[in-house]
């Protein structure tokens, strides 16, 4: 059941029938924007507020680009901007018609100080906007800073990707410095800098949007009609269910992946080659009690390059974590009695540069020709959040004990938060014919597990912590 908190008053009978329907209504705007993406709410809000709009077939295109001068008419609507009142006094932009669309949004942004040009005589309006661009002028847009955040060098936005993240602004934002700003982390900033402008305003009264009747976050503001008056409730937020988190983490990988994830999702849902077991049964592990003649196979997630390359985030490559965490945990095992074959054997290597399907698909087929023991697979977690997960195959009762020693091992080794032990039919896990666990050591976007991530010595911890997990799962004793 999802929670909607309203602020409408009705009576207890009807409150089921209005929440369902309201829910009904908002799960069919976009055909491409599901209740469980980490946008939906962003992306609704800013599309009734008249701020951002669809693809007008019914589609909102969360993964295009958006342009300089998109990016400006979102920015301003988003910030009082209103076309009845206001009149421009023009910009030094000789690639900026007068006549053109954009041309009140831009000069809106530029007198405000929210935006630059790319020269003092360029703006770009139809370049994309990058992350950091986008970053950066909605930091000015939400008085959080100015032009003095601007550092010197490649860098220059640093002071700016600073002061976002620590005010909230990037929350749920999916982006990468340097690659152009999709629309739904477009959406997702601006919804985030009304929601902080809207803690800090007492009120507004010259909070107007096109209509001449924008919300502004958390109190109710006195428009320019002053019949009209709105309440922003920043705590109408949508709290998923496990199931529904699981779905949301699958759009949060296709928003990095794309079209090609999205496919393999797909065959996913439409494969049904499994057995769940019934959660209640009463299941005892037996642990084999040696290591003798016992082969793991250690899966570094991702490629270097090319396709199924995994999440960046404060200057790290998943793909990279990965690897150095694998060659780590490699001779541990061997110490302790294993034999270890890896998916990858060096960190430049992929396992296919095919498709994201193929990829996975080669991955457990190394597992399974070499009749492999035991399966992990080791990854770093991205889309807003922090600490440790593990994951086992849906239904696998020998999983779910792996899974578990393994994330008590790297609790106890690293002590990133506990997000528990989940079940997922990710490719990799269904396709091995072993038992298998794939491991989230840490959020490699939290700037807090970066640090973790980026650092070899608690590399080598996640190392040791699924060493001695695998260890107490084969019931030896770990040295
Ligand atoms: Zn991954």
């Amino acid at each position: 059941m999802r929670m909607r908190i309203k602020t409408v008053v009705v009576c207890t009978i009807c409150i089921l029938a209005i929440v369902l329907a309201q829910s009904a209504v908002f799960g069919m705007e976009f055909s491409d924007v599901p209740i469980t993406a980490t946008y939906y709410n962003a992306v609704n809000k800013l599309s009734n507020e008249g701020i951002i709009q669809g693809r007008g077939d019914g589609r909102f295109g969360p993964r295009d680009k958006t342009t300089r001068a998109e990016f400006c008419a979102f920015v301003a609507r988003a910030n009082n901007y209103n076309e009845n009142y206001y009149t421009t006094s023009g910009t030094p932009f000789t690639d900026v018609a007068s006549d053109s669309w954009a041309q009140g949004y831009i000069s809106y942004c530029y007198e405000n100080g929210y935006v630059n040009g790319m020269t003092e005589t360029s703006f770009s309006p139809n370049d994309n906007v990058t992350a950091e661009q986008a970053i950066k002028v909605v930091v000015c847009a939400s008085g959080l800073g100015d032009d003095s955040l601007s550092k010197v060098g490649p860098m220059w936005y640093s002071g700016y990707v600073d002061v976002a993240k620590k005010s909230g602004l990037l929350d749920g934002g999916i982006y990468t410095i340097g690659l152009p700003a999709t629309r739904a982390f477009v959406a997702q900033i601006v919804y985030n800098s009304m929601l902080i402008k809207g803690e800090n305003k007492a009120t507004g009264t010259d909070a107007v949007d096109v209509s001449g009747n924008r919300l502004s976050g958390g109190t109710t503001v006195a428009v320019v009609d002053s019949t009209v008056t709105n309440t922003y409730e920043p705590e109408d937020i949508w709290e998923p269910t496990d199931a529904e988190a699981l779905e949301r983490e699958y759009y949060q990988k296709v928003q990095y992946y794309g079209e090609d994830y999205e496919q393999y999702i797909k065959e996913e849902e439409n494969s049904n080659n499994y057995t769940v077991a019934d959660s209640d049964n009463e299941y005892e592990y037996i642990p084999i009690g040696s290591s003798d003649g016992m082969l793991i196979v250690i899966d570094p997630g991702h490629n270097n390059s090319g396709v199924d390359t995994g999440a960046t985030g404060n200057g790290l490559r998943e793909q990279d974590i990965t690897f150095y965490i694998a060659e780590k945990l490699k001779p541990l095992l061997e110490r302790n009695g294993f034999q270890v074959i890896m998916t990858r054997n060096s960190v430049k290597e992929n396992v296919s540069t095919e498709s994201v399907s193929a990829s996975l698909a080669r991955r457990a087929d190394i597992a399974n020709r070499n009749g492999a023991d035991l399966f992990v697979s080791i990854h770093c977690n991205a889309g807003g959040g922090t600490g440790t997960e593990t994951y086992y195959c849906t239904g696998s009762n020998d999983g779910k004990v792996f899974a578990t020693y393994i994330q008590e091992g790297m609790l106890d080794e690293v002590g990133l938060r506990n997000r528990g032990v989940k079940n997922a039919r990710y490719a990799v896990l269904r396709n091995t014919n072993m038992t298998a666990a794939l491991v989230e050591t840490g959020f490699i976007d939290s700037a807090n597990d970066a640090k973790y991530l980026g650092s070899e010595k608690y590399q080598q911890a996640f190392a040791e912590g699924i060493a001695k997990g695998i260890c107490n799962y084969v019931g030896i004793e770990y040295r």
